[in-house]
């Protein structure tokens, strides 16, 4: 799945369904100013917030 800046952010949410997996943003919840499921790849937002790397890597 190509979603550009949501596929590293921390608001994304992964919603599997029967035939295709939605990226949900979880920022519409709360901000009206984000759609619940953004058009794909989201190339800039505002609300974007880098995820933090899994348990166990390290980056320098
Ligand atoms: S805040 Fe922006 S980059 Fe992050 S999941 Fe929502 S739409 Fe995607």
């Amino acid at each position: 799945m190509r979603t550009g800046l949501c596929g590293t952010c921390a608001h994304q949410r992964l919603v599997p369904a029967r035939r295709a997996t939605y990226s949900m943003c979880r920022l519409a919840a709360e901000d009206p100013r984000f759609p619940r499921y953004p058009p794909l790849p989201v190339m800039r937002c505002a609300g974007y917030a880098p995820a933090a790397p899994p348990e166990g890597t390290r980056t320098r």
